[in-house]
């Protein structure tokens, strides 16, 4: 007798189960009729001729700017190799140019004004319009910052920062002519005041500089990114990404459609805090 008490408690499991059922079947149609409601709405992308477009790398000679000038080439752009050793620009190019891709080389020391003008002026004589600028040559220094001489602040301070910024007013206003333009500044997370400013002194506050200063220049167009811990000369044994990654994270935003987002910053190719 105790057994057949039992008997109802044990049927009604299955009653819960066709429950369950209902609902997991209703909710996916509804995603996917909501899904094609809003994809409906937006206007065709317009696609992009990067054959089109020129892209200025600098610091491009090695690690993730020859590695963007790469990316760059092989999106279709013709790419200006810039280095501040034009002999060492030479060498970095011959493989880029072996494997079928537009590479012209030029100097440029972004520490110094004087060099920057002197580029763009050659540029414009060879008729070559700038349309996609990548800010990508950095230095690093390890000096204690109660021990910082202003020497070597403004060493960093200079290619960092001031080279973004000489750069960018070298080539934003032909954009801004034109219409079209893309710029990227390679900052830091080192540099980042939600990541707690992490980085030696010197090149933590020259590269929450050039976030400001992305900032500031948001009017045309710039998106900053933070290629990762990336394995080169200036990450050392704290290289973490290959060259490829971090460059494509750069490439990524140089590349992006003219719906794609503006004056932000970027981790891999997702918007994050300051
Ligand atoms: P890297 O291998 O040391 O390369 C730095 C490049 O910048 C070199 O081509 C160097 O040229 C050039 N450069 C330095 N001073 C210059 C100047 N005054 N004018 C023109 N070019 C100059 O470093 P990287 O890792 O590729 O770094 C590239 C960028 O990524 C930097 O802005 C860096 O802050 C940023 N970043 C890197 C990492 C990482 O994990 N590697 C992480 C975050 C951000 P020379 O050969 O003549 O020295």
């Amino acid at each position: 007798m105790p057994a057949a008490k039992k008997k109802p408690a044990a049927r009604k499991a299955p009653a819960k189960k066709v429950a369950a059922k209902k609902v997991a079947a209703k909710k996916p149609a509804a995603k996917k009729t909501a899904v094609k409601k809003v994809a409906s709405k937006k206007p065709a992308r317009k696609a992009i001729d990067w054959t089109t477009k020129t892209a200025l790398v600098t610091g491009a000679n090695r690690g993730i700017g020859l590695e963007v000038a790469r990316q760059l080439g092989q999106a279709g752009c013709r790419v200006i190799l810039a280095a501040r050793d034009a002999a060492l620009g030479e060498e970095a190019a011959q493989p880029l140019r072996a494997e079928g891709l537009d590479v012209r080389v030029e100097k440029l020391d972004v520490s110094d004004e004087q060099s920057v003008k002197d580029c763009a002026a050659r540029l414009r004589q060879a008729g070559i319009a700038v349309d996609i600028l990548v800010n990508n040559a950095g230095i690093y220094d390890r000096t204690p910052v109660l021990t910082l001489p202003t020497e070597t602040f403004m060493n960093v301070f200079r290619t960092n920062t001031l080279g973004a910024l000489w750069c960018s007013q070298a080539f934003i206003p032909g954009m801004i002519e034109r219409q079209w333009g893309r710029v990227v500044m390679v900052s830091s997370g080192l540099g980042t005041f939600s990541r707690g400013m992490l980085g030696h002194p010197c090149y933590a506050i020259s590269k929450a500089a050039l976030n400001a200063l992305t900032v500031k220049l948001a009017q045309a167009a710039p998106d900053a990114v933070r290629p990762g811990w990336v394995k080169t000369r200036l990450a050392g044994d704290l290289g973490k990404d290959s060259v490829e990654t971090g460059a494509g994270r750069v490439a990524y935003l140089a590349l992006l459609p003219d719906d794609g987002p503006t004056g932000g910053y970027f981790r891999g190719q997702r918007s994050s805090r300051w």
